[in-house]
This record gives C-alpha cells, sequence and structure tokens, in this order.
C-alpha cells in the first residue's frame, strides 16, 4: 500500500511570500493597464485619459522631435475628450498619448490600456467583434505609393508579379491577400518601415489608405507618386460586379472603444457630429479645418472636387454613427461575367 500524500502545511514566511508576489503581480497588471476594458466618461471625470494613435503618420498622427502629437486624428481624438468634458462640466482631462499599430489596436482596447483608438482605424464587422466604434469621422480609399521615376505601375492591373508592401493587421494588406493573389506582398509592423523600404527600392510599391500616402508624399516632396486604386475596367469579382473607376475599397474610420461602454461611443458620436457644424462666422468646421491644417488645402480641396463629381464614386462627408455601409449590398455580376 503506498503511504496516502498529505498536503504540504504552508509555513506563515512561506505565506507572507506568496502574498509579496501576489501583491507584485497585481501592481505589474494594474500599470500595464491590464485591469480590463476602460470607460470613456469615467475616464474623462477622473482627469485622465488614454488616447491611442499613431506616431509615425505625418498628417495623422505623429510625433514630433519634442515629443508632442500632431495630426487629424489626434485633433479629432482631443475635440471629443474636451467636448465631453465640456457637457460634464469638469475640466479637460490630461492626455497621454500611446502609440498603438494597426496588428494590436483590438488587444489594446480590450486589455484596457486605452480609453480610445482614433489611428487610421477602419471600422470593419470583423473588428466589432472584438471592440466597438464611434464614427466614421472620415472616409478615405485604399491607394498605392509608387517612386516617382517608376514609370510601370499607373493602375492596379499593373501589380501582377510586382512586390508590394503594407502593414499587417490592415485592412489594405487583407485586401490585397483576397483580392489580388498574384501580388507578391510584404507586410512590415508600421508604414514608415514600409515607406523607407519603397524609398531604398526594396518593393515596387506601396498600398493603404490615400490619406496616409499623401502624408508620406508630402513629408518627401518629388519623391514619391500616388496612383488610384480603382478598377480600370468593369470587372467581376468574388460575385461583386465592380464598374470601371470603382474604387478597390473604401475606408471609414471610426474610433475604437469597449464593446462594454455603448453610452460613451454614443456620446462620442454627438461629439463628432457636433465637430462637423460650421460655426456661426466661420468659413469651415472645426473638422475641416483641422483636416485643411493637417493635410493642407489642395489635398482637402482634391478630395472634395472628387467627392462632387457628377456620378462620384467618392464620399468626403461623413456621417457620425451610420454604420449602413457595413450592410451595403453588393451589386451582383451580370450572366456570363468575368
Ligand atoms: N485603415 C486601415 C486599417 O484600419 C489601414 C490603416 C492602418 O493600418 O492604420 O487597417
Amino acid at each position: 500500500m503506498s503511504t496516502p500524500r498529505t498536503a504540504p502545511v504552508a509555513r506563515p514566511r512561506r505565506l507572507a511570500a506568496a502574498a509579496v508576489v501576489l501583491a507584485v503581480v497585481a501592481a505589474v497588471l494594474t500599470a500595464c493597464g491590464n485591469s480590463g476594458p476602460r470607460d470613456l466618461l469615467n475616464s474623462i471625470r477622473s482627469g485622465s485619459v488614454v488616447l491611442g494613435t499613431k506616431f509615425d503618420q505625418p498628417g495623422l498622427g505623429l510625433q514630433n522631435p519634442g515629443g508632442a502629437i500632431t495630426g487629424f486624428d489626434a485633433t479629432v481624438s482631443t475635440y471629443v475628450v474636451n467636448r465631453l468634458a465640456d457637457e460634464m462640466g469638469v475640466p479637460h482631462p490630461t492626455i497621454t498619448w500611446k502609440e498603438t499599430p494597426s496588428a494590436q489596436r483590438e488587444t489594446f482596447i480590450r486589455n484596457g490600456e486605452v480609453d480610445t483608438i482614433a489611428a487610421t482605424y477602419s471600422i470593419t464587422t470583423n473588428r466589432m467583434k472584438d471592440v466597438d466604434f464611434a464614427g466614421p469621422y472620415f472616409v478615405t480609399y485604399q491607394g498605392l505609393l509608387v517612386r516617382d521615376d517608376a514609370k510601370n505601375i499607373n493602375s492596379l492591373s499593373d501589380l501582377n508579379g510586382k512586390k508590394l508592401c503594407s502593414v499587417a493587421g490592415s485592412t489594405p494588406a487583407q485586401n490585397v491577400k483576397n483580392l489580388l493573389p498574384d501580388v507578391q506582398l510584404q507586410e512590415y509592423d508600421s508604414y514608415s518601415s514600409c515607406v523607407e523600404a519603397l524609398r531604398r527600392d526594396k518593393v515596387d510599391a506601396m498600398t493603404t489608405d490615400e490619406v496616409i500616402l499623401a502624408g508620406y508624399a508630402k513629408r518627401w516632396p518629388g519623391e514619391f507618386r500616388l496612383v488610384p486604386m480603382t478598377y480600370p475596367s468593369d470587372v467581376c469579382v468574388k460575385d461583386a460586379w465592380k464598374t470601371a473607376g470603382t474604387p478597390f475599397s473604401t475606408e471609414y474610420y471610426g474610433i475604437g472603444m469597449a464593446k462594454e461602454f455603448p453610452n460613451a461611443v454614443a456620446q462620442v458620436n454627438d461629439a463628432l457630429t457636433a465637430m462637423l457644424q460650421v460655426p456661426a462666422g466661420q468659413q469651415y468646421s472645426p473638422w475641416e479645418q483641422s483636416l485643411r491644417d493637417q493635410l493642407g488645402d489642395e489635398t482637402v480641396d482634391d478630395m472634395i472636387a472628387r467627392a462632387d463629381a457628377p456620378g462620384s464614386k467618392y464620399v468626403f462627408t461623413p456621417k457620425p454613427g451610420d454604420l449602413s455601409f457595413l450592410e451595403a449590398p453588393k451589386t451582383p455580376c451580370p450572366e456570363g461575367a468575368e
């Protein structure tokens, strides 16, 4: 018969040591913000918020050498939290910016490391399984950036066999994998490393949202050319009919937030709607003014002209709170079409 095992008797000193270890683990988890999703409204009330954005995207979210964060995404986030604070009658909160790379955004929100993320973050059904979105607060389209001397890439149909870079965890990279299987896609961690690969001739083109590409083109004048990514002729793509000139993909930017606090999402939508209103006596809404300040009048005027053209397939003014684009029906392909 084997001797029955007895549970070891915990000695007081061991118990004390275990308690210390537990306390340290809890402190580390809290320091990492790993304490569950954050409620933006609570954070504003408590006086400090953690806002996620990109740190390397000129015009959108950029960390300047002194550490300050500038860009349209940063301005939109700041407007929203300050307006909500005004409505609650509390002081504007202290903002801590957190860099939120494309592939880590859902995790940062779910783990409570940020209150919100405005980081060129497209609203998608897939992401909405994990997080919620206020918005859309901006609409852009997938495009291509090539070196100015590269004459061989002028449309979507010139990409077969080419080396294209994009970023892991981004919708443009996913779109290329789904719809352009003959392209050699290289996925980087950030757009700044992707654009560096393009500058050094390591890839033929870079793909992501046009507004991001425009920021890099402006950062290095004369080095790059923007190529629109529209279907050059009518085509049937995975059972959906795309007429010539249809954008390859439309990206609706949202402010990513925890799913647990729908009231906060509704209030952010109200703040975004307010940002889109033109105040009496002003030429532009704070939203358009920020776009103009960050992207330049020429870029914004081009976007407006494109959206206003007769029969345009482009949008300029977003409608916060309207997510109907997620359910937009596909146009079926005509019989026999390829
Ligand atoms: N808007 C796209 C996305 O959310 C591309 C930009 C990005 O990676 O931040 O994936």
